[in-house]
């Protein structure tokens, strides 16, 4: 269903132009090439040429990168305050997966040849040569997306009589990392909301990512939820010739570690499907050298993605696995001890003021000013954490327990508003209308990959938002985390991109067929259906 309004070949040569601007996340300078490649390709459109004030680079604030979004702003004549809004990521990850390819990596053309005479799996190779697919970096996780989103305001802003509710596209930075880009986004929705905006729906294009099958398009009605728990084990110090006379923090580590993984406790199964397992991403001892002791802290942090779990739960059922994992490792290391401390972050935190009589967040913000450049924030915080169970003199056995950066709200469909139902309701129609013309696309409820429609609201309560506030260490300190304010905008979301496959590694590629002829079509009839009955009032 090629809807002839938009041109995709032009959308092509937009998505290979994009490409072309390196935006990796993180990199002086790039992602504001992104922004400025964006702002240029709208300038000279005669709306934004006479309306110049709904065209503009927003700074983000705090952003040690002085990073941009992008906003482009089409309000609809007759007025109205209803809006949709679309949003994507203009950051990619590096392109070190590319091995010696990497240096092409910004040119899909010339990249998806050379891939396709290289050392990789056959089923690439033949997609690669077939012609249907295009390799790069971006080119799937998402420049293409934007590149549709693009083509939409672009064909709306020629048209502007065909629209009934604002559009805001609003391109943002820094979605790979920390979320600094859409943190800024939400501080502007809430200007806005307090100037009556009413926000229908946001629509995100992020590619498909699922275990599932690879070959269909896929429309997802929320967005996955990330959390990084932390468990740091204290021990007791001795000679490894008197091992019993110490506790190896790093048997208690191994303990909990086991419990922990893929426990099935964790793992979420939502509307009949089940996400993935709890998994440690990293453990660490804080010795600088070799040294015949038994070790007494050693830490780990895991990966968990969750659809509705809250994070008091979370930290409950560590609590418990930590109690009974302390348990085993003192019988197998014969200490004669059963009894193990365990210590919220919250809880660590609250001993070391009351001792010290200085704040933890002014600690934490020193520390991370000392940290090397390199350290990454989960390293240092892990490290703060470390320093005040020396503060506070924590005697082994324990365990201290709660979350670093990053986090990211899970977002689902819950039916309850009209909003949301509406949005469902019109993805089924757009889906039963493929199907009748042998397009696949599937209705997914959770988007898997990660993305920034976990930012347009906030579903828990009060009461996670203040254990997270005490026990996501850094939370408070750095770029603000704009929970509070998530919680009240509460935008229903939906995901409709392209099929892409392999994002963030060499093999990152666009299935083109789909992303010419199917996608543009289904952003346009989703906004016409979206706005069909708005604005009549
Ligand atoms: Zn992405």
């Amino acid at each position: 269903m090629r809807r002839k309004e938009l041109d995709s070949e032009e959308m092509l040569r937009f998505l290979l132009d994009f490409c072309a601007v390196n935006t990796i996340n993180g990199r002086e300078g790039c992602e504001n090439n992104g922004t400025k490649f964006l702002y240029e390709s709208l300038k000279t459109i005669p709306y934004f040429q006479e309306n110049p004030e709904c065209l503009f680079l927003q700074m983000v604030e705090g952003d040690p990168l002085k990073r941009k979004n992008l906003v482009a702003f089409l309000k609809a004549n007759p007025t109205t305050k209803k809006t949709i809004i679309l949003s994507g990521h203009i950051d990619t990850v590096d392109t070190e997966a590319c091995g010696p390819l990497k240096d092409l990596a910004f040119q899909p053309l010339q990249y998806t040849q050379a891939l396709s005479k290289a050392d990789i799996r056959e089923e690439i190779r033949s997609e690669l040569q077939s012609g249907e697919y295009l390799a790069g970096r971006g080119v799937a996780d998402m420049k293409s997306g934007l590149a549709a989103q693009w083509a939409v305001m672009k064909y709306y802003a020629l048209h502007m009589e065909k629209l009934r509710v604002n559009l805001l596209w609003i391109p943002v930075v820094d979605e790979e990392n920390n979320a600094n880009g859409i943190h800024q986004a939400v501080e502007y929705f809430c200007s806005l909301r307090d100037e009556k905006y009413e926000f229908l729906c946001c629509i995100d294009s992020e590619p498909t990512i699922t275990p599932e099958s690879k070959e269909c398009g896929r429309i997802y009605l929320g967005t996955i939820g990330m959390v990084t728990p932390f468990v740091l084990a204290v021990g007791k110090e001795s000679h490894v010739g008197e091992y019993f006379e110490g506790i190896s923090a790093a048997l208690m580590a191994f303990h909990l570690g086991i419990a922990i993984e893929n426990n099935p406790e964790f793992t979420e199964i939502y509307m009949e499907k089940k996400y993935p397992p709890i998994c440690c991403l990293r453990t660490m001892d804080f010795r600088k050298s070799y040294s015949v002791t038994v070790p007494n802290r050693f830490a780990m942090y895991f990966n968990y993605l969750f659809v509705r779990k809250r994070p008091g739960d979370i930290l409950h059922l560590i609590r418990q696995l930590a109690v009974s994992s302390a348990k085993n490792a003192l019988e197998q290391a014969n200490t004669g001890k059963k009894a193990v401390k365990i210590r919220t972050f919250e809880e660590l935190c609250t001993e070391y003021e009351q001792k010290s009589g200085r704040s933890h967040e002014e600690g934490l913000k020193a520390f991370i000013r000392r940290c090397p450049q390199d350290m990454d924030i989960q390293d240092c915080c892990l490290h703060f954490v470390n320093e005040l169970c020396g503060e506070v003199q924590l005697e082994g056995p324990a365990f201290v327990i709660g979350f670093l950066p990053p986090y990211c709200p899970s977002r689902v469909n819950l039916r309850i508003s009209e909003k949301e139902r509406k949005v469902e309701a019109i993805a089924e129609q757009l889906i039963e209308a493929r199907k009748e013309e042998g397009i696949d696309i599937r209705l997914s409820e959770v988007y898997e990959g990660i993305s920034d429609l976990s930012e347009l609201g906030f579903q828990g309560d009060d009461e996670d938002i203040s254990l997270l506030r005490k026990n996501l260490v850094g939370l408070n300190v750095g770029t603000p985390y704009p929970l509070e304010k998530m919680q009240q905008l509460d935008i229903p979301v939906i995901n409709i991109g392209p099929i892409g496959k392999d994002a963030h590694k060499r093999g990152e590629r666009l299935y083109l067929p789909y992303f010419q002829d199917v996608l543009p079509g289904l952003l346009l009839d989703f906004i016409e259906k979206m706005q069909s009955d708005e604005g009549k009032s």
